[in-house]
């Protein structure tokens, strides 16, 4: 029962008992062993998934075509098999495997009381679901059992449950409505805790950095077009700056990687695939993936571990402070941005960041954007002005995290 960190399984199931068998492509049509879903699970699921279409599309027909229903649910669930995939072009070969195994389990539900070849199906399902949910516990639990000890992790989990079996108590004395006011409570608490970047109820967080200094931060990279630019930049203002790479365009680009560390700039971690919808509901599993991944990507192209972590959008969840600390890393956020990621009007950027740069701010900039060179020149022409009034007061010219 020892997971490999290789382990692409859409089930929490092959997780803890598939071993570490080679991986396939999670597509119907095709298996090979290039990067993609468990091929044990691969194997189960591409038997268990077109049996169990095949016999609820002839379940469904059985009423009207009677024995016929047999016959045409060969060609029916087999277009099934074919077309659903497009319909459900999502970029994740997994979560297409995800989605196939979610809708056999709702028919499954609906169904468990049907007798014969449907209940059956239905029953396989089922215990195929408990099974999974019981594989979830078992890694959930060696997730938070490896974090013992780092950053109250226990504490948190223990207010976090404490808070909903006060909620699920005061519903059971006073009426439902008392649960539902709670819970609504306990969610605007959790969105502040792991949404806002600038909170810091799941661990500390860096926004500001030393007085008399300014930290320019650059996120999303590397990127082949804008990081060679950028880094020129940064020289013709003799300014060092931590770029927070993502750890899959670090194995695309290791050149560019070493190139910034070569310059004498600090690379930071900003997890493998930059999951910013769903980082913040993230499970311990996948959050130490993405984490633990990216540290060793970056450290294989550059001889150098990152110190610096930074969350994906600034939202974290219940487990990245704890993962990030055991990892040797500090969690680093922000006070100054000017939105360069959505924004392409250059101006409007540099009107939130300009006027109100002071010592002691660390900037969010993004490098792939089109107007990255442009941002970033502005704003170092800026800093270049702040910092010379800071070596008038006699203090000296960096602008580098110590
Ligand atoms: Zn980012």
């Amino acid at each position: 029962m020892n997971p490999s960190s290789d382990n692409r399984s859409v089930s929490a199931l092959f997780r803890v008992f598939g071993g570490a068998d080679a991986r396939g492509v999670a597509d119907v049509r095709e298996i090979s062993p290039r990067a993609g879903m468990h091929a044990a699970e691969f194997r189960a699921f591409s038997i268990l998934i077109p049996l169990t279409i095949f016999v609820a599309i002839a379940d469904r027909l059985s009423s009207s075509c009677g024995a016929a229903s047999w016959l045409l649910a060969v060609p029916l669930g087999f277009l099934a098999l074919n077309i659903l995939p497009f319909v459900f072009a999502v970029a994740s070969q997994s979560v297409q495997w995800l989605l196939w195994s979610g809708m056999c389990l709702a028919w499954a539900i609906f169904h468990r009381h049907t007798g014969g070849v449907v209940g059956t199906f239905s029953y396989i399902w089922l215990a195929g679901a408990v099974m999974n949910l019981a594989a979830a516990c078992i890694l959930d639990w060696q997730a938070i059992m490896r974090l013992a000890g780092k950053s109250g992790i226990i504490v948190r989990l223990g207010i976090f449950i404490s808070l909903h079996l006060a909620a699920i108590v005061l519903g059971y004395k006073f009426g439902w409505p008392f649960t539902l006011a709670a819970g609504a409570g306990i969610a605007a608490l959790f969105c502040r805790a792991v949404l806002d970047p600038s909170c810091q109820w799941l661990g500390p967080v860096h926004r500001t950095t030393d007085k008399e200094k300014i930290l320019i931060t650059l996120d999303d990279g590397p990127n082949p077009k804008t990081t060679p630019v950028l880094l020129d930049l940064l020289d013709s203002h003799s300014t060092k700056a931590i770029f927070f790479m993502i750890g899959e365009k670090v194995r695309a680009h290791p050149e560019l990687a070493r190139e910034v560390i070569r310059r004498g700039h600090e690379i930071g971690n900003h997890t493998m695939t930059h999951p910013q919808a769903g980082f913040w509901a993230l499970g311990p599993w996948r959050t130490r993936r993405e984490i633990a991944e990216c540290q060793q990507v970056i450290e294989a192209a550059t001889g150098t571990r990152p110190r610096w972590f930074r969350a994906p959008v600034g939202h974290r969840n219940l487990f990245t402070h704890p993962i990030v600390s055991e990892l040797g890393m500090f969690v680093m956020a922000w006070n100054r941005r000017g939105f360069d990621a959505v924004e392409r009007d250059p101006k409007k950027v540099l009107a939130r960041i300009s006027p109100f740069l002071s010592s002691g701010d660390i900037v969010l900039l993004h490098e792939a954007t089109p107007i990255a060179a442009e941002v970033l020149g502005a704003v170092l022409k800026k800093v270049s002005l702040l910092h010379d009034g800071f070596n008038n007061r006699g203090h000296s010219r960096s602008n580098y995290l110590d």
